[in-house]
């Protein structure tokens, strides 16, 4: 049975106090709680070595779990060997065997579990149309372009009947061109099978392009979980603010709120005027023309300006806007931004 056809939405997995420790210290991942709806994207995102791969990789059965549970459509499939758990894995770079040809790749499982060649052929022949790939099932992957090789991946993926793929920066090693093309690519298939997706990304322009739900992870546990415009436009914490980018955190007097960069406002300073919950005083240290917009950054006032300090603050101020009152390098300004442009953030 297709995900599609399911009667009523259900998850295809969930993670119940999931926890990994690889030996002494603080788990890699620490009693995680997570629900993936069927047939959704899930886009696990997060800085280097915050869990995010060995989450994956305890949900395909590649790593032992140390204490919780992993459900698989209602099943508990937290001890299983991984060929029997329903997932499928790809990986980075797609991980193609160069010496065979497409339709080979797409078999290789099946031949390892002994199914003999020609219905092994058939089914990988069968997958290759359903990815537009049937006419190049001879080629081997050095004679595909990189688009077509992921197709090849996708299919060799997809032979055991998975219901779950798990991909883990799949995208990672490919040029940006490449990589921005690919992503669409999956979106795209993910959408036409309607399978449940779940890929691991450091990056967060990636996630929020591919995901229907993105879980923002940080030292094994989970930070905040979303559409990507939820996480974008509500960060819950600062960390989520911050790594997500396109934000500044301001510390008031009613405690570190979050305002976008894009919704805050450069005027000229008003030395009277004392900092309030619309206004700082800043000064200028970076102005970057990007095209549509100028990215200025600033500091606070009184900070020392030096060439490798990093902006605190940045404002994106539309290129026009910029045009007709340019700003200059160390000048003091007044930051502005309106109430509804701001959130509190609870940590
Ligand atoms: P991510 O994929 O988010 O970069 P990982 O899940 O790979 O993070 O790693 C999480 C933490 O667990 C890191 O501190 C990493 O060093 C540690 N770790 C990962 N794999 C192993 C392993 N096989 N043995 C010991 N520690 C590991
Ligand atoms: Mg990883």
């Amino acid at each position: 049975m297709n995900a599609k056809t399911h009667a009523s939405p259900r998850d295809a997995v969930e993670l119940v106090a999931l926890t990994k420790n690889y030996g002494s210290g603080k788990p890699a991942v620490d009693g995680i709680n997570l629900r993936i709806a069927s047939g959704s994207y899930c886009c696990l995102l997060g800085p280097s070595g915050c869990g995010k791969s060995t989450t994956l990789r305890m949900i395909a059965g590649h790593e032992s779990v140390t204490a919780g549970d992993i459900l698989l459509e209602n099943r508990n499939i937290t001890d299983l060997p991984a060929a029997a758990r329903g997932t499928a894995m790809m990986f980075q770079s797609f991980a193609l065997f160069p010496h065979l040809s497409a339709l080979d790749n797409v078999a290789f499982s099946l031949k390892m579990k002994g199914v003999d060649k020609a219905t092994r052929h058939k089914q990988a022949a069968d997958l290759l149309e359903r990815v537009a790939m049937g006419h190049l099932s001879a080629r081997k992957p050095g004679e595909l372009s990189g688009g077509q090789q992921q197709r090849v991946a996708l299919a060799r993926a997809l032979i055991t009947q998975p219901r779950v793929l798990l991909l883990d920066e799949p995208l990672s090693a490919l040029d940006p061109f490449l990589r921005i093309q690919m992503r669409a690519e999956l979106r795209r298939w993910q959408k036409e099978l309607g399978l449940t997706f779940i890929h691991v990304t450091h990056s967060q322009e990636e996630a929020m392009a591919l995901a229907d739900t993105m879980v923002v992870m940080n030292h094994g546990v989970i930070e905040q979980m979303g559409s990507p415009h939820e996480i974008y436009n509500r960060p819950v914490s600062e960390f989520v603010a911050r790594f997500m980018g396109g934000h500044n955190v301001l510390t008031t007097p009613v405690g570190k709120i979050s305002v976008r960069t894009d919704h805050m406002q450069l005027a000229p300073d008003v030395p009277d005027l004392a900092d309030g919950a619309g206004n700082q005083r800043a000064v200028i240290t970076d102005i970057e023309y990007q095209g549509t917009y100028v990215l200025v950054g600033l500091q606070k006032p009184g900070v020392a300006i030096s060439a490798s300090a990093t902006a605190e603050m940045s404002v994106m101020v539309p290129e026009a806007t910029f045009a007709a009152r340019p700003f200059q390098l160390g000048e003091q300004v007044q930051l502005r931004w309106s109430p509804q442009a701001s959130h509190a953030l609870a940590h």
